[in-house]
């Protein structure tokens, strides 16, 4: 079976369509209902700033006065419960008030990307009928649909969608970027359009550097304790020969990096290279402990079909009870190969997410017996940041593979 023909195999992350589970929709209204939820959600934030005319306090009243006078009248009813009933209608008429949750909560769930769900960090696509698409996700419904030989639709509509027929959406873009986002320092909330400088200029509590780290002082901490620190540091009153030793160590460290990325530059002459965009998709598996893993659809890369998987902290038993968090992922060949095919793999941000990882190069003999690496860390930064990349639905990353030319 060629890959092209499997890609649509039930999988556990096959399509977009596919991906998005009738359950992970229910409370944001993806799948076929998206529209008229959307529409609804729509209704009510508007209905923020309504006059006269829109359903208003009274109607809303009346309708609550019926609800109590039905819960309550039910001459049958032994009185407690009665009363019982009447307290549940009185409650449930208020929260229908009030709304449910806050203006931005509302719009969270009118701008998200109706495939993936997020607030759409970059450039955001619609259909022919409205329905939002992140960029990440857009590109792969029409990737998918490439692999597959069919027309990619809209996983709302069935609309047919392509670079062609779907335009960018500024107004929703930029009302993203209006959104209050919590500041990951000291969780102020501020507009996503301004967070970035905040957090990189003005934050009093951003990470910093001492101003000797030139000379080995490996302190950072909030920028507030910064001055106190400089003032105490000791690395300024160290010996000439005390210097010396540490910038051995830090020029040791800086020349690995530099052979990193010289091999970098060497692997980007080869004569073989493929890259693409990789959505990994989560998905649970149910024996015994339901696990969290996750998959990219499946792609293709250097004329063959290839797959992904990740797993959070190499499948430890109870990932939730440790603080330090790790993801690892394994390259899988799915096509059948005449003769080895020897590679080098990397994977690097890609153009949907900003996610933070320094690059580490894995090679590999992929033969029809073996074609599948172990699974190997994916080197994000930090805990923290491996934190947020499971925090968010899906994660886009770009892998290069280089074929390696005897
Ligand atoms: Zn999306
Ligand atoms: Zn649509
Ligand atoms: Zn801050
Ligand atoms: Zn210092």
């Amino acid at each position: 079976m060629s890959g092209a023909e499997e890609a649509g195999g039930g999988g556990p992350a096959a399509g977009p369509a596919g991906a998005v589970p009738a359950g992970v929709g229910v409370g944001v209204g993806a799948g076929p209902g998206a529209a008229a939820g959307q529409a609804a959600a729509a209704a009510a934030a508007l209905g923020e700033a309504a006059g006269p005319g829109l359903p208003d306090e009274a109607g809303l009243a009346g309708a609550r006065q019926l609800q109590l006078q039905e819960a309550a009248g039910d001459p049958d009813a032994p009185p407690k419960k009665r009363l019982r009933a009447a307290e549940a209608a009185e409650a449930a008429a208020a929260a229908a008030a009030a709304g449910s949750g806050k203006l931005e909560e509302r719009l969270y769930s009118v701008l998200c990307c109706t495939v993936c769900l997020d607030l759409p960090k970059a450039s955001v696509y619609q259909c022919t009928n409205g329905h939002l698409m992140c960029a990440g996700c857009f590109i792969h419904l029409l990737a998918d649909a490439r692999l597959k030989e069919e027309q990619a639709t809209c996983p709302n509509c069935r609309c047919e969608i392509s670079k062609s027929l779907c335009c960018r959406n500024l107004a929703v873009e930029k009302a993203v970027s209006e959104l209050p986002s919590e500041c990951g320092f000291c969780l102020r909330q501020f507009p996503r359009s301004l967070l970035e400088r905040h957090q990189k200029e003005e934050c009093q509590d951003r990470v910093t550097q001492c101003k000797y780290k030139r000379i080995g002082c490996p302190w950072h901490g909030p920028f507030h304790e910064l001055t106190v620190h400089e003032a105490a540091c000791a690395h300024p009153t160290k010996t000439g020969n005390e210097l010396m030793e540490i910038l051995d160590e830090m020029d040791q460290s800086h020349r690995k990096e530099m052979q990193l990325y010289n091999s970098i530059f060497s692997l980007l002459s080869f004569e073989k290279i493929g890259y693409t965009e990789v959505q990994f998709r989560p998905y649970r598996t149910d024996d015994f402990i339901t696990r969290l893993y996750y998959e990219t659809p499946r792609f293709t890369v250097l004329n063959q079909t290839w797959v992904l998987k990740a797993r959070v902290n190499d499948s430890e038993r109870n990932p939730n009870l440790s603080c330090k968090r790790t993801l690892s992922f394994q390259l899988l060949l799915k096509s059948k190969v005449t003769a080895p095919l020897e590679c080098s793999f990397l994977l690097l941000k890609g153009p949907y997410d900003d996610v933070r990882i320094s690059p580490v190069i894995y090679h590999f003999v992929f033969t029809n017996e073996s074609n599948e690496t172990d699974y190997v860390p994916l080197p994000i930064i930090d805990s923290v940041e491996c934190n947020k990349l499971l925090a968010a639905k899906n994660i886009n990353l770009r892998l290069f593979l280089f074929q390696i030319q005897k």
